[in-house]
């Protein structure tokens, strides 16, 4: 195998797993082009579209001729300002300007941080379910994923027990997502300060994803892991950006704030990449961090409503199981009382082929949990309309009942 491949392709894109999600997205789309009705479950992105005044800042900026050009590879010194103001006003987290690298969405920071901190046969643990890119930019960072198991009893959470039975010599880093995806969980702070106090006893990185910070529900609150334990600042990298919170999947812009020595690396590889970010993406950006946050309270709001109601209705079909989601806008169940059943004249014989037969037979997508590292669960996403949520399960519990 290495070079000789007859394709020409490289091993390490081909070590690279296809998405489950995508590959679930491009069959439910293809179903949809011959005119099936299909309810998606599958997308993680916002069905509404991004606010008016970010529209309008990004309109502005098309016209102005200085956004035409090449700009500073960490991004325009506004919008740094900017997310360093905004992160301190959202999670308490001081930071400068010069810790914050603007990048190609919050996937690119993933990728990037990976890049920046690991060297080969470096370990990462990675609480699964875990959000399907983690694993992808650790291996292509020669790093090696270490997973480590939650499931819904525990709430999906990881506790400091777990971390530590899977911690070697070796044990670079700890990837940290609160609210989760594709689990919805939000840890209690005081879960979160355990885990930060002994990432820094054993002189662990952590990347902690944050992309979902404004998104928490009921009684469950947002904590910022540099912010509750400020000794681990030095080795952690923050990752966020505006796509779920401002409804701007595809405008492309995330963010990384790290020690300095990550951000100066990271400028240096993203110089060699990608270089700046679009600049009207960028302006954009500015518009939405530096803007109030009322559009993303009357997101949230709907959110919430299609959380208890998706929740309530995953529960009432027999064999799924589902906690109620916290955060994000994820429901993720326990498929598990339905494996070995014969559905449709097909014996379910895991996750990935359930998922197959319900689009099939009834053309409801959702996400298998071998894409989370989970088999046995399922991602349903509720950022779809509330009849859509009411549909697509009364079709899923007709199929299954
Ligand atoms: N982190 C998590 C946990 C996510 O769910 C996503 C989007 N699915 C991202 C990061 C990246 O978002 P984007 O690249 O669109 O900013």
């Amino acid at each position: 195998m290495s070079s000789t491949m007859p394709n020409g392709i490289s091993e390490r894109a081909i070590a690279v797993a296809e998405s489950v999600t995508l590959a679930i997205t491009a069959k439910a789309a293809a179903l949809r082009a011959d005119g099936e009705h299909v309810i998606g479950f599958g997308v993680g992105q916002p069905d509404f579209p991004t606010p008016d005044v970010i529209i309008r800042a990004a309109v502005e900026a098309v016209f102005d001729p200085s956004n035409h050009k090449y700009s500073a590879t960490a991004g325009l010194a506004e919008l740094r300002a900017a997310i360093a103001a905004k992160t301190f006003r959202d999670s308490g987290y001081e930071v400068e300007p010069e810790q914050v690298v603007i990048t190609n969405g919050g996937k690119h920071a993933v990728f990037t941080t990976c890049q920046v901190l690991l060297n080969p046969g470096d370990e990462v643990l990675l609480p699964a379910p875990y959000w399907v890119t983690y694993p992808e930019a650790v291996v292509l960072a020669g790093g090696i994923p270490i997973v480590v198991e939650t499931d819904d009893t525990a709430g999906y959470r990881v506790t400091v027990q777990q971390l530590e039975a899977a911690r070697t010599e070796n044990t670079k880093m700890l990837i940290f997502t609160s609210p989760s995806n594709p689990t919805g969980a939000v840890y209690p702070v005081d879960e979160l300060r355990a885990i930060g106090k002994w990432a820094f006893e054993h002189d662990i990185w952590v990347m902690t994803d944050e992309i979902y910070e404004h998104l928490v529900y009921g009684d469950s609150t947002f904590a910022s892991l540099p912010a509750e334990v400020p000794e681990l600042a030095d080795r952690t990298v923050v990752v966020n950006g505006v796509a779920k919170t401002y409804a701007m999947t595809g405008w492309r812009v995330g963010w990384l704030i790290g020690p300095e020595q990550v951000t100066r690396a990271a400028v240096r590889l993203q110089s060699h990449m990608t270089s700046n970010v679009g600049n009207i993406s960028q302006r954009a950006a500015l518009a939405a961090v530096t803007g109030p946050l009322d559009s993303v309270a009357e997101m949230r709001t709907v959110y919430d409503r299609r959380r208890l109601l998706i929740h309530r209705l995953l529960n009432d079909i027999d064999g799924v199981t589902c906690p109620e989601p916290q955060g994000a806008f994820y429901a993720f169940a326990s498929m598990c009382g339905l494996l070995g059943r014969e559905i449709a004249n097909r014996k379910v014989v895991s996750t990935v082929e359930l998922a197959s037969i319900v689009l099939d037979e009834v053309q409801v997508a959702f996400v298998p949990g071998e894409a989370f590292g989970a088999p046995g669960y399922a991602r349903f996403s509720f950022a779809l309309a509330d009849e859509d949520i009411t549909e697509g399960l009364s079709r899923l519990a007709a199929l299954l009942g």
